[in-house]
């Protein structure tokens, strides 16, 4: 037996993604990108519409000329982890930044979005402790899980009542509980009814963790996202997310009022044993904070983006989630139609992303797109106008 069998499922199910569609779904490669919304893919320019880069801020001028002046400054990298050489007096900035801009009192900044979700999970859910995990949560949230030795008990995707039922049950174990929702769904797009959510958390005293990595500057009046806009934010114990979204860079954050978050850096080993943040990353999210707050304009162009684009793609009579939300997931029956459309889309100049049973919720294939404040409304027509004659184009038992 080789050590490599496990693989050959896998590279089986490659083969065939190919056949069918002529690419291998999962190395494309953006060549160059020309603007936000406009990368170079197999030597075309290309509508991206899954790029999660939801403000745009990948491109800000603003956050490019504070990248180049702190690596002249400062270097490219910081070769150490936070807990020995690789905290530098930036990283301290940007986590009262961020402390500052949830109104929370402490926070910890890490060097992706995953690492964060594992980082806090395994820490604060231990062994002999309890994890509610919402069904659809993100692959950081389970593996944090397997990190941790905490017990997992699932509930129904976005069902606060199926949640409140399962702690019911174990209300009178000894373990911690933990309860862990995401603001928007990364596949569909839901966004969880924090509101009710909230109020299990306060019935039941569990504790609360909320991953705004997609909701992070697109939902709440000032951005900080699901739970400032149902305006539960003091129900929530930890806020975790990630800057690799609206802000357009890389990095994660926690941020919290209870003063443990400080302890957890000496119990958490995703923060203790990995290399911290380059300076010119940290001189970029700043610089994308400062937009995001000082640019409100650009969430109110992201939701009216995201309804048009929902709306065009109903009106040709795709199956999109009921919420409307920049995250859109295209609701498809069969795997070889998802193949076929999204080959299509691309040769078309469309860029979105094909997610594929059993990583996709219900098992139905989804073409996953993202909207962007800064596509233009003729950019969301014309992503609707290829979505069309892609369908169009397909063989009639696709
Ligand atoms: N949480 C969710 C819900 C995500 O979708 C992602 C990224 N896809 C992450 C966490 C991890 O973020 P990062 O890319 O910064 O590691």
């Amino acid at each position: 037996m080789s050590i490599f069998d496990k693989f050959r499922g896998v590279e089986q199910r490659l083969a065939e993604l190919q056949a069918a569609g002529g690419r291998n779904p999962f190395s494309v490669v953006i060549e160059r990108p020309i603007s936000s919304t406009v990368g170079l893919i197999e030597g075309r320019e290309t509508l991206l519409f899954g790029t999660n880069n939801y403000l745009g801020l990948s491109q800000s001028p603003r956050a490019i000329e504070a990248a180049i002046e702190t690596v002249r400054a400062r270097g490219v990298g910081t070769t150490g982890s936070r807990i020995a050489n690789g905290t530098q007096s930036l990283h301290e900035q940007l986590e009262a930044r961020i402390a500052n801009y949830f109104g929370q009192k402490h926070c910890m900044v890490f060097s992706t979005g995953y690492q964060a979700n594992l980082g806090m999970i395994s820490t604060l859910a231990g062994k002999g402790d309890y994890l509610l995990l919402d069904a659809d949560s993100h692959a950081s949230i389970y593996d944090a899980s397997r990190l941790g030795h905490a017990q997992v008990i699932r509930f129904r995707h976005n069902d606060p009542e199926d949640l409140r039922k399962r702690l019911n049950r174990i209300k009178d174990e000894p373990g911690a509980k933990l309860v862990v929702v995401e603001g928007i769904y990364s596949m569909t797009g839901n966004v969880v009814p924090m509101k009710e959510m909230a109020e299990v958390k306060r019935e039941t005293g569990a504790t609360l963790l909320v991953d705004e990595a997609h909701s992070f500057g697109v939902l709440g009046p000032t951005g900080r996202g699901v739970a400032e806009a149902a305006g539960v934010e003091k129900d929530v114990d930890f806020i975790v997310g990630t800057f690799s979204k609206s802000v357009g860079t890389v990095g994660g954050y926690c941020v919290s009022n209870h003063p443990e978050l400080d302890l957890v850096r000496l119990h958490c080993r995703p923060y203790m044993f990995t290399a911290s943040l380059p300076p010119e990353v940290i001189a970029a999210t700043m610089a994308g904070l400062d937009e995001m707050k000082a640019h409100p304009e650009l969430r109110t162009r992201l939701m009216d983006n995201a309804v048009r684009f929902h709306a065009g793609l109903n009106r040709i009579g795709l199956k999109t989630g009921k919420q409307v939300s920049p995250v859109v997931g295209v609701v498809l029956e069969t795997i070889p139609e998802a193949i076929m459309l999204w080959n299509r889309l691309l040769t078309l100049g469309l860029y979105v992303n094909l997610s594929l049973p059993p990583a996709t919720p219900d098992h139905h294939p989804l073409l996953r797109c993202s909207v962007m404040a800064t596509h233009t409304p003729e950019q969301i027509d014309r992503a609707v106008e290829i979505f069309r004659e892609a369908l169009e184009s397909l063989p009639a038992d696709a």
